[in-house]
């Protein structure tokens, strides 16, 4: 049995695997896709203390080193579900390949993932025009025309992303205001090659074997126009990766995690939540390494105080 289980490769569970590994405790860090998490399609990160601006990959790469270095163990699996023993304390999780691992604790850091807009055509053309994933896909629409989706950091930081290679970038944005930090935004209304549709919503993504065209819809008025672009990147939220712990876990109606907000434990004893997939107001790097390591003090005096029953 290890004593600690951490469910997510991101920034949130690979600081919390360098904290509890670093204290000696026999740690498994559960990650279903890439290690490093979301923030490996981010093609530039500013605003990480201390490191004036770097790749995705390149941080979530040092993160992981870190991790391993100091013992961590960390392998591949998806889960399917996690149940809890009242009577054993024992937290066990099972994956998709059948595999069965149980801990004293449990961290979950497993994020969140791109929403869909669910209309007509998005499904049709994903990996055809449609990328959640600028700087996966930004390159492939070099010289040519792009709409991006959301008023939010990321879709201001991506569509400045894509400046670099599309000749323009039509913002397509719901409302007139903006959830992106002023300065995103100002240096959004600066670049000649962005053009802000507000007001605006998709309606339908046309075309035969790739995108070509997109209906928008003007929110206020109702009226509809056609965009002629070959890629659309969407940009509109997250959906947190808590599906197998409902029902046991405590969560919003969003399907985010409540966690105390100083140990970041959860309804269940020993069980905590770091990251973008608890309830809180900011997701960042930032924040997520710092529920990384709060949760794996708790983790700490958790185990510690079980030692002393
Ligand atoms: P977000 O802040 O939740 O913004 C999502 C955007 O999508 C909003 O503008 C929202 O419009 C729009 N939207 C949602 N559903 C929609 C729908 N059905 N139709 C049309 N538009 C829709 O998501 P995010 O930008 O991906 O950011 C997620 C988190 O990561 C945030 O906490 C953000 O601060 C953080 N982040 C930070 C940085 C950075 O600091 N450099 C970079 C990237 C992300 P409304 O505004 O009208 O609701």
């Amino acid at each position: 049995m290890y004593d600690v289980i951490i469910i997510g490769g991101g920034p949130a569970g690979l600081t919390a695997g360098i904290y509890c590994s670093r204290a000696m405790l026999g740690t498994l860090i559960l990650e279903k896709g890439a290690v490093g998490g979301q923030i490996l399609s981010t093609a530039a990160i500013e605003n990480y203390p201390g490191v004036p601006s770097v790749d995705g990959f390149t941080l979530m790469s040092n993160f992981k080193n870190q991790a391993e270095e100091f013992g961590a163990v960390i392998k591949s699996g998806d889960i399917v579900s996690f149940s809890y023993n009242e009577n054993t304390d024992e937290k066990i999780i099972k994956l998709s390949n059948g595999d069965e691992y149980s801990s004293k604790t449990l961290i979950i850091a497993s994020g969140a993932r791109p929403n869909s807009l669910n209309i007509k055509g998005e499904s049709d053309f994903t990996g055809k025009g449609i990328s959640y994933c600028a700087t996966c896909d930004g390159a492939f629409f070099r010289d040519k025309e792009v709409a991006v989706f959301g008023g939010g950091n990321s879709a201001i930081e991506e569509a400045l992303f894509l400046t670099r290679f599309v000749k323009k970038v039509y913002l397509v944005h719901r409302r007139q205001e903006f959830r992106a930090t002023k300065i995103l935004v100002e240096r959004a209304k600066k670049n000649e090659k962005i053009d802000f549709v507000l007001d605006t919503v998709a309606d339908e993504f046309i075309g035969n074997s790739k995108l070509e065209k997109i209906r928008l819809k003007n929110a206020v008025t109702g009226k509809t126009i056609t965009l002629d672009v070959e890629g659309a990147f969407m940009y509109v939220g997250y959906i947190p990766n808590s599906e197998s712990f409902k029902g046991v876990v405590d969560m919003n109606e969003k399907g985010y995690i409540i966690a105390d907000s100083e140990t970041l434990e959860t309804n269940i004893p020993g069980v905590y939540a770091a990251g973008d997939i608890r309830e809180k107001m900011l997701r960042q790097v930032a924040t997520a390494v710092g529920d990384g390591a709060v949760a794996s003090f708790s983790v700490e005096k958790y185990i510690e105080e079980l030692k002393n029953k």
